[in-house]
Parts: C-alpha cells; structure tokens; sequence
C-alpha cells in the first residue's frame, strides 16, 4: 500500500498536497477517479490522508474523507491516530469531527505510550483536552475503564496528562485536569527525574501559574522524588526563584480547594468560579508577603472563567449586602438549606477549615456559622436589585435574607464581586 509506479506516485503527491491546503475539487476529483487513495500512505511516515487533514486543520476535507467511511483510528508509522494529531497540532474542529465519527480516545503511539490526552495536555491545548474528557465522560471508555483511571492515564514512563502539562507549563490544562479528579501527588516512574510528582516538574518547569494550581489542589510541597529532593530543591537548582519561594516549605501555606467536600464537587459553574476566584485571590495576598524578596513582579489577575457583560449594579448591591463574617465583602454564596449567606473568601476559609484527614477517607462537611445546620449545597446568592420597585421584604438585615431574584446580578460578571484588594484570610476566622 502506497507505493506504486510513478504516475501513481504523482496522483498520490497530487493528492496528499490538495489534502493539505484544503482544495475540496481537486481532493474529490482524484478520489473519483482513484478511490482507493482513501487508504494509502506517505512512504515514510506513512500518514493517510486523514493525518494530513487533521494536522492542518482541514475540517471539510476530514468530513468528506470520513463520509467516505475509512477508519478514523488508521494509525502511522509512529502509531499515531489522526486524533492524537489534531490535539498535537490543536485542531479543536478536527478533534471534535473526529470523536463525533466514532474515534478511540483510548489507542496509544509507540513512541512513548501516549493518548490523545496526553498529545493535549503535553501541547497545552485545553480546549482540545477538554473535549477529550467530555467524550471520555460519555463514551465506553468511562464504563470499561473508569473515567478517573482515564483522567489518570500512563504513558510508557509512567507520565499523566498531569505530569506532562505541569512540566510543559501549561497552567490552563493543569486547572481542567485536577477539576476532572487527576491525582495530585502521583509520582511518574522513568519520566523527568525518577519519582518526580507533578510540582516536581512544574518547578523544573518554571512555570508560577502550574505551582499555584497545584499547591491550591493540596500539592504536597514535601514530598520527596527518588532521590529524596523535594520540589523547592528542584526550583532552586534550575534558579526559578520565584517558584522556589513559593515551594519552600517555610513559607505560608496557600489556602487549598476543599475537594474532598461533596457539595464542592456538585457546585455549578457559576458557585465554583466565584470560589475558585476567591481562592486565587486570597492565595494571591499570601504570594505577595512571600514573593516580596524576590523582586518578583506579580502579574495582573488572570480570570479562571471569562464572562461578559459587566455592569454596574454591584456598588449599590454592596451597600445592603455586607458579608456578615468579615465585614469587607458582599455575600456571594448562599448555603442551602438554612439560606444564610457570605461572601466567597469566607465560605472558602470555612470550606478549608476542616482539611480532609488524608488517612480517613471520611470528610464532615462544615457547618452553618450562623445556625449550626449542615451545609447541603452552595449556590450562588440572588441578590434583589436596589432600584426595583416593588420591594417584597426587608434586606437591612444581611444575617437572614431570602432568596430574591435579580437577573440583573445573575448576568453580571462574577469577577467583579470580589474587590481587588482582599484583605489576608486567616483560616479559622469563620
Ligand atoms: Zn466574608
Ligand atoms: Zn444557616
């Protein structure tokens, strides 16, 4: 298969390179006449012309191939899938075509034992990893081999997607990896330095933004690789200094996302960004004492979840809807079923107080600070809008509100509930 005599290889060349640049007519014509093109290969590499479209994004050349019902999983030289290739290359379009027409997310190269999730992570293109994982969720990969264990896949040398995403700095891709339950402290076997966990190597990396994701999701800044180095040594020996300030374990601990808590892992989108947002902010403040001698410049904020349409109802909101545990906020979230409210910094400082005791799989979920009932769910708190005519109760008092919708809030960025400058959260203080 692919080689012929000359004028075949001409048709071939002819082929392959309007496969390429995207020339639909010449692509259909040649298949008219020569259908069997569909399934030869370049001579080396031994690409189809399936590779060929997908590594260059050739989306309506990949639907007409794939109508013509060859396989989506031929594999190259290389074993590589047209899928690993458009996540390699970060073809979004042609990984979702492609996982539409039936492709096997769970097929590995023999180059290093790698996924297609493992091409995403390693290339940093999250959107292409995040529409792995939602096919993972709901493929049979996630009944025959469990979603976790795929999230959590090995490569050759035993490398997560993790792994490789911490040590290719690919901030982005670590934070969807640990939202879909990818284990923090796995340690690789032959990949990077032997034992290394994912902080390992993002401080062999560099990379602050990974080190802040993975300290916020309980990286263990202790843990020791094979030859008993812990993450801080490895900063240090490649002299990122900042990140080795961050990994010293004499600095303060970071605040870290209460995982383990099962209404955290229920929260909607909205309750988890504002959540997440405090988090990092509050985190941020601690970075600031430690990073203060290192003449590290911090980076504006960069938003977790970009949303639109700001406006402005926020300044007469906070005047009616003071969080009532720190006095500096407005409340953003609303416990369920009590209905008491706070804002995101303290409900996350309240989350965090109980840190999971890692030998007992067994979490107590925090308790309601103002009416000892137990927390069942977190939502976003509604908060009646202060031009609105009919006013239906009273809002003075911030301790006991109800729920009042205002879908003036509601569409408002998140983000902006939350002033730039937060004071220190000291754990305990709810
Ligand atoms: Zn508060
Ligand atoms: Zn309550």
């Amino acid at each position: 298969m692919g080689q012929g005599l000359s004028c075949g290889a001409n048709q071939e060349n002819e082929f392959y390179g309007a496969v390429k640049v995207g020339d639909i007519e010449t692509v259909e014509a040649l298949l008219k006449r020569e259908p069997s093109l569909l399934y030869h290969t370049t001579v080396y590499d031994r690409l189809s012309a399936l590779h060929i479209a997908t590594a260059n994004g050739q989306i309506e050349i990949l639907g007409i191939l794939l109508e013509k019902s060859s396989n989506p999983d031929v594999v190259n030289r290389h074993k590589q899938t047209p899928l690993m290739l458009a996540a390699m290359h970060g073809k979004i379009s042609c990984v979702k075509k492609l996982i539409e027409a039936g492709a096997n997310i769970l097929m590995f190269d023999s180059l290093h034992g790698r996924t297609c999730l493992h091409y995403a992570a390693y290339y940093g293109h999250f959107d292409c990893l995040q529409a792995i994982l939602s096919a993972a969720q709901s493929s049979h990969v996630a009944v025959s081999w469990g979603y976790a264990r795929f999230v959590n896949i090995r490569d050759a040398r035993g490398a997560t997607p993790l792994h490789l995403a911490s040590r290719q700095r690919r901030p982005e891709c670590v934070h969807i990896l640990l939202d879909n339950g990818a284990l923090v402290c796995a340690s690789t076997g032959g990949y990077g330095f032997p034992g290394s966990t994912s902080l390992h190597l993002a401080a062999r990396g560099g990379s602050l933004d990974c080190i802040r994701k993975l300290l916020a999701w309980g990286a263990d800044r202790l843990q020791r690789d094979a030859s008993g180095r812990i993450p801080y040594v490895v900063a240090l020996k490649y002299k990122h200094r900042a990140c080795a300030a961050l990994l010293n374990p004499s600095s303060a601990e970071p605040l870290v996302w209460p995982a383990p808590l099962k209404f955290i892992s229920e929260l909607n989108d909205e309750a988890k960004s504002l959540l997440e947002q405090a988090l990092m902010e509050a985190n941020r403040e601690r970075e600031k004492n430690i990073l203060k001698g290192t003449s590290y410049a911090l980076p504006s904020p960069s938003p977790v979840h970009s949303d639109s349409g700001l406006d402005d109802t926020i300044s007469e909101a906070s005047d009616a809807e003071v969080c009532c545990i720190c006095f500096e906020q407005i409340c953003t979230i609303e416990f369920q079923d009590c209905g008491h409210q706070m804002c995101a910094q303290c409900t996350l400082a309240l989350c965090c107080h109980n840190k999971p005791n890692p030998t007992t799989a067994h979490v107590t979920p925090p308790l309601c600070p103002f009416c000892r009932s137990t927390i069942v769910r977190l939502v976003v708190a509604k908060i009646k809008d202060c031009d609105d005519a009919d006013h239906e109760m009273d809002i003075s008092s911030p301790k006991l509100r109800k729920i009042i919708l205002d879908t003036k809030l509601r569409e408002s960025d998140p983000r902006t509930l939350v002033p730039t400058k937060v004071p220190v959260l000291k754990i305990g203080e709810c």
